[in-house]
């Protein structure tokens, strides 16, 4: 297809044709005048993450490789090496070299069409086991978990003969001269099957724990100690430190040996959930650092989504993974999420999927994305797959929404708070596994994302004057001063288990709580919520909520009797309609709760009078400070952003339900000059953007799936 034939398929683009013309295509109709902030921004990458296997039909894999890097607008192509099923362990030297020598052929011919190399190589530590042995020659020391199940394969991280290994490996890759070097997620201490959560347990490990903790240790009693439940054991900060000193010294290890070799070439990190990191006491800002050399930081940030689910769901794990994950890395780092398909092909995603995913992943603020979307054995890329088009208009909204400099620091609305290091000071309940050191800091994220209400992650940072939401025991990591100080001078959301962790930290007085305990939400008792407050919500007088299994498990509060304007807005009951206790609540006029908690479940939580009445204290109690919130729509995410001479507001359709107008309250911006950013090109909006009730409606709303901007400039 020539470059003719695409323009027509795509009129209102605007993007450039990879292997091309690298400019962008200026069109009738395109963006207005002074839209784009920057002239220079920087383009928006697509990086095709491909495996070819070496002897296998290379000139017909590489020539359809080249056609779909030009039809698709591919930036870059990062061959994934010795993967998965064709993966037979730690590779030799002798293994590595037909893979290299194939990309190396490979690579001018890309050069010739605009697009540069990269490399994903495998395995840093081994992903699983799968029946791999090490070869005659390799001395790794192996991977061993608290039970002390050793690894066939997998390799432990502290160990220097894999120092020695990687040190070598890493110099053969960086011959190459790639643009980026992507470190695959195996370069973690979580996952690692047949392990039980992972490791490392080895001797070697094993003596640098009882090392720091001045005395001979065995695993039973170090891991016992690393999970006792309640007052974190000083065993806990040694695990945590020597993990983190552990992965910090293999980043350094890993970009030392590229920069030695390819000063010009990146090194990039693939992370998975940020919460699971944090139990190995991951810290972003030294790995990725220690990975860059002196480069800029670059960082995959995990799209969870390998097969396809729901929009709902997703935006639900995106807002708890993804920009969880964005919120975590240094902000100078390049992000190019990941876009996955796995087991691969339309049968585990479809095309309109991975577009949805492309052009919501402009909530990260990404500099690109990185694509798995074909297998790994060797098939290459598959033309019939017809993800061309699709990419081609993803492409050209994300380049436009990448203008904007979406930053996610940059972010207003509601401060979820969140701490990386959480697992230093939480709490375990039953010790007994290490997700158990999992923080929980994420869960107003989704909840406010799919609720329709502006919101964003912050760090501590003394905050007045401002909305904030804590889940989880957040709070363990704070000193008492900060706590008092955060919950005196800001409206808090809290649920069930920010509630709970303060009461357990004696800590009950400073949010009028004087008890609370936990009731299953399967024991009958927690049945329904019933709205007592004698308001209408959602069009509803005595509305009611569920309060059962779905909504997770309920803490039963005791508020103080002397607690000051004291609000009870709903009761939770038994089938009967016997009170079983309050259910939302106001104190103070700035303490929100939300009691359940202690559980993954949510979805019992979300409802349109839940909505209704979360949007309608946020606008009683914040005022001028409220966020930016949508009416009655449901999975529909917006983000607001204030940027250098405008504002943006990003909105995000995870439902397949159409919205034919969008009604966004608690704006009161100068809308006149606002222009849409849209897979239909940038316009003006006029009078399609209009002033009502103190808020503004946009007509039309929004298509299933769709992703759009509106830009105010100021
Ligand atoms: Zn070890």
């Amino acid at each position: 297809m020539n470059r003719r034939e695409f323009c027509h398929m795509f009129p209102l683009t605007g993007a450039s044709l990879a292997g091309v013309v690298r400019r962008p295509i200026t069109q009738a109709g395109s963006a207005p005048t002074g839209l784009s902030p920057s002239a220079a921004s920087p383009p928006f990458l697509y990086i095709l993450r491909l495996a070819m296997a070496p002897g296998l039909r290379e000139d017909e894999r590489v020539d359809a490789l080249l056609s779909f890097c030009r039809q698709a607008q591919i930036d870059d192509v990062a061959f994934i090496l010795w993967a998965e099923e064709l993966n037979t362990g730690h590779p030799t030297p002798e293994e590595v070299e037909p893979w290299l020598r194939m990309v190396e052929r490979v690579k001018p011919r890309l050069a010739e069409a605009g697009v540069t190399t990269s490399l994903n190589p495998w395995v840093v530590l081994l992903h699983a086991d799968r029946g791999r042995v090490l070869k005659p020659g390799q001395s790794l020391r192996l991977m061993v978990d608290r039970r002390g199940r050793m690894a066939s394969a997998t390799a432990c991280p502290l160990d220097p003969a894999l120092h020695n290994h990687l040190r070598k490996h890493y110099e053969r890759l960086a011959a190459v001269r790639p643009r980026i070097i992507w470190v695959d997620d195996d370069f973690r201490l979580h996952n690692h099957a047949p392990l039980e959560w992972g490791g490392c347990f080895c001797d070697l490990h094993m003596q640098e724990y009882s090392r720091r903790a001045g005395r001979r240790l065995t695993r039973e009693e170090f891991a016992s100690g690393v999970l006792q439940p309640g007052t974190p054991h000083p065993f806990r900060r040694i695990w945590l430190e020597t993990s983190r000193d552990t992965m910090v010294n293999l980043a350094r290890i890993l970009g030392e040996a590229v920069r030695r070799v390819s000063p010009d070439t990146l090194v990039g990190l693939m992370s998975s959930s940020p919460a699971v990191h944090s139990i190995e006491g991951r810290d972003w800002e030294q790995v990725l650092r220690g990975l860059a050399a002196g480069k800029p930081p670059v960082n995959r940030p995990h799209l969870p989504s390998y097969t396809e689910t729901t929009g709902p769901q997703y935006l639900w794990d995106f807002t708890r993974v993804s920009r969880l994950s964005a919120a975590s890395v240094p902000p100078d780092t390049l992000l190019y999420p990941e876009l996955e398909n796995w087991p691969h092909s339309r049968f585990s995603k479809s095309r309109a999927f991975t577009r949805f995913q492309i052009e919501s992943a402009a909530a990260l603020g990404p500099a690109g994305i990185t694509m798995d979307i074909f297998d790994l054995f060797g098939n290459g890329a598959m033309a019939q797959e017809g993800y061309a088009p699709i990419l081609v208009q993803a492409k050209a909204l994300a380049a436009k929404l990448r203008e904007q400099k979406l930053d996610p620091r940059r972010e207003t609305g509601v401060e979820v708070l969140f701490n990386p290091d959480a697992s230093y000071s939480l709490w375990t309940e039953k010790g007994e596994s290490f997700s158990e050191l999992a923080p929980d800091d994420s869960f107003w994220a989704a909840f406010f994302a799919v609720m329709g209400v502006a919101h964003t992650y912050r760090r501590y940072a003394d905050q007045k004057n401002a909305v904030l939401a804590i889940s989880g025991q957040y709070c363990r990591g704070l000193k008492e001063s900060q706590v008092r100080n955060l919950l005196a001078n800001n409206i808090t959301f809290l649920n069930g288990d920010a509630v709970f962790t303060l009461y357990k930290m004696g800590l009950g007085n400073a949010i009028g709580v004087s008890g609370a305990e936990w009731v299953a939400g399967d024991s009958g008792i927690p049945s329904y919520e019933q709205v007592i407050d004698g308001r209408i919500y959602a069009g509803l007088r005595d509305a009611r909520l569920t309060a059962q299994a779905s909504t997770g498990d309920y803490l039963k509060i005791e508020y103080a009797a002397d607690s000051p304007d004291l609000l009870i807005h709903t009761e939770v009951r038994d089938p009967s309609g016997r009170r079983s206790g309050p259910g939302m609540a106001v104190v103070r006029r700035r303490i929100v709760t939300l009691p359940y908690g202690r559980s993954a479940s949510h979805q019992g939580l979300l409802h349109p009078v839940r909505q209704a009445l979360v949007q309608t204290l946020l606008t009683e109690l914040a005022d001028n400070r409220c966020p930016l919130f949508l009416a009655n729509t449901a999975n529909v995410a917006v983000f607001t952003y204030e940027l250098e001479g405008r504002r943006v507001i990003l909105l995000v359709n995870a439902s397949l339900d159409e919205y034919q107008e969008l009604e966004l309250r608690r704006i009161s911006w100068s809308h006149e000059k606002a222009v849409e950013i849209s897979s239909e090109g940038s316009r003006p909006l006029g009078d399609r953007l209009r002033a009502r009730e103190g808020g503004l409606v946009l007509r039309p709303g929004l298509k299933p799936l769709e992703v759009k901007a509106i830009v105010f400039p100021q």
